[in-house]
């Protein structure tokens, strides 16, 4: 595959593929080198209205929700299937798209088929209490699919993101619509087609590419949408929220970070730094769950800074189509503007800029940055406290767990935190304290499927992941059935 040979992008409504009722059309640019590959559909209300249409009557009149759970589950799994054959393609179409490097997208292809994988398993696994009391009663309850869900994603990780939304959907019996972000539509469009060869009941899934101000805002509005996971910038989530609420969505919101690494004089030297590398540089730093805030124990505070600024500089910059990449262009020429905004703020506000800081020298096209490491931050620095999303560290000093535990929490955000020391004691007075979602002890960002994903305070609302992600697509049900004849009141006798 090439980008010359990629297709137009349309839409995926009632089981086929279809252009706007406008007509209109918006590019999708290769952030490597500023050429357009291909034009998108841009769908606006009159879309999301057919959409939903589709997706309401496959709920209300067809065969999904009323399928044996092993029955979806089969379809999850075909889907998987088909996202492993494809998944060379699927990993070209992301870099392509997005910028990410590929031997990061063929790691979340594979994640993505994992998401189908593992909700298939879990649809048959899914459970009610029951409440029996005395001999008199037995109360149960039951978990029933909602109806139509709106799934709005976010352009970092589209694939992996759709798909960890699409699969607990379907699997516990909704239809959704799904708009993915308007910067990165290709793989959602080859996830459709894979979708469809599967012939998935019509109107089960559906997809509509467009901005997220019209086709987004028709979503979260749509009276026949009862439910929205979204995920993205905390301000969208906020207004979503506000606009969603005249119909009385129940909302899913996985939002922005700045989580903290907290990295004691007892640790692991080069695993800490491995992982503090790792966790902001890859993805392009364009990661919710990067580690952007680097507390450092003084003790070990010059060193640290050494060994961070000499991997930062050998960071392979590149193509994202080579293999060998490590950092790659960020996605789009306003966020890139939107980072060198932060990186110029940064030494404004007198934080000391050790490496990088400008656009990369080695690539006059594309939207190529430098890695960037600050040192000496102070927290109060909005570098430090508000989220940049691009290849740019800052790293702050402190001298006692209290203060470090302080800092760490002095944040708008909680989403995730990462805590490196050998004192177990320690690790776990951190863990408990830090003000996250999740929490990794001595370890980078790895995902077990089963937990709970998700943040706390301006980092979302609820949790996804495991029989979670069931809580919020499921309608929890109560049956109260009497055994026995119980006193009933003869009210009017
Ligand atoms: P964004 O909020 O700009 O857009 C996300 C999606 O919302 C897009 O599809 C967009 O079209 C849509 N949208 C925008 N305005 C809308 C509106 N008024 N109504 C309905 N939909 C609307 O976010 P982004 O820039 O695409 O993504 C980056 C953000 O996502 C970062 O803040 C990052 O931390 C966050 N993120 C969070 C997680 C998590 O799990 N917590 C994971 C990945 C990314």
């Amino acid at each position: 595959m090439t980008q010359e040979t990629i297709l137009p992008i349309k839409h995926y409504i009632g089981g086929a593929f279809t252009d706007g009722v406008s007509g209109r059309v918006f590019p999708t640019v290769n952030p490597a080198t500023g050429e357009v590959i291909t034009e998108v559909a841009e769908g606006l209300a009159e879309d999301v209205d057919r959409a939903v249409a589709a997706a309401r009557r496959a709920f209300d009149e067809g065969p999904w929700p009323r399928l044996k759970a092993a029955e979806r589950a089969r379809f999850l799994r075909a889907i998987a299937e088909g996202l492993r054959r494809r998944s060379a393609e699927m990993a070209y179409l992301e870099s392509l798209d997005t910028g990410i490097p590929i031997h990061q997208t063929k790691g979340q292809i594979e994640r993505a088929a994992q998401n189908f994988d593992f909700f298939a398993e879990m649809a048959v696994r899914i459970t009610g209490e029951s409440y029996p009391l005395d001999n008199r009663f037995l109360n149960y309850t039951v978990r029933r699919p909602v109806g139509v869900a709106g799934l709005i994603t976010p352009w970092n990780t589209p694939l992996m993101l759709e798909t960890w939304k699409i699969a607990p959907c379907l699997a516990s019996g909704n239809t959704c619509v799904l708009k993915p972000a308007e910067w990165s539509p290709l793989t959602a469009f080859a996830l459709s087609q894979i979708i469809h060869e599967t012939e998935l009941p019509a109107g089960v899934f559906n997809m509509v590419n467009g901005f997220g101000e019209t086709a987004g805002d028709a979503l979260v509005k749509h009276p026949g949408v009862q439910l929205i996971s979204f995920t993205g910038e905390t301000v969208t989530g906020q207004l979503i929220m506000k606009n969603g609420a005249d119909t009385l969505k129940r909302f899913s919101m996985e939002l922005g970070g700045k989580s903290p690494v907290v990295v004691f004089a007892d640790a692991d030297f080069d695993r800490a730094v491995d992982a503090a590398i790792f966790g902001l540089f890859s993805l392009n730093g364009e990661r919710c769950t990067a580690g952007s805030r680097v507390f450092v124990q003084r003790d070990l505070y010059d060193r640290f800074v050494d060994a961070l600024a000499s991997r930062v500089r050998n960071l392979r910059v590149g193509d994202p189509m080579d293999d060998r990449t490590e950092v790659g262009p960020l996605i789009h020429a306003d966020h890139l503007e939107r980072v060198m905004g932060y990186i110029a703020l940064g030494q404004e506000e007198g934080a000391k800029m050790l490496v990088g800081g400008a656009r990369h020298p080695g690539f006059p096209r594309g939207n190529y940055l430098q890695p960037t490491l600050f040192v000496d931050v102070r927290n109060d620095m909005r570098i430090a406290q508000e989220e940049i999303f691009g290849p740019v560290m800052t790293v702050i000093p402190f001298d006692s767990e209290d203060e470090a535990l302080r800092m760490a929490n002095d944040v708008k955000y909680g989403l995730a935190a990462y805590v490196w020391t050998k004192d177990l004691d320690r690790a776990n007075r951190m863990a408990l304290g830090l003000e996250a979602g999740m929490v990794w002890v001595n370890s980078q960002n790895v995902r077990d499927l089963r937990t709970p994903f998700g943040g706390s305070k301006f980092s979302g609302i609820g949790r996804e992941g495991g029989h979670y992600s069931f809580e919020f697509y499921t309608e929890l049900k109560t049956i109260h059935v009497a055994l026995s004849d119980h006193p009933i009141p003869k009210f009017g006798q």
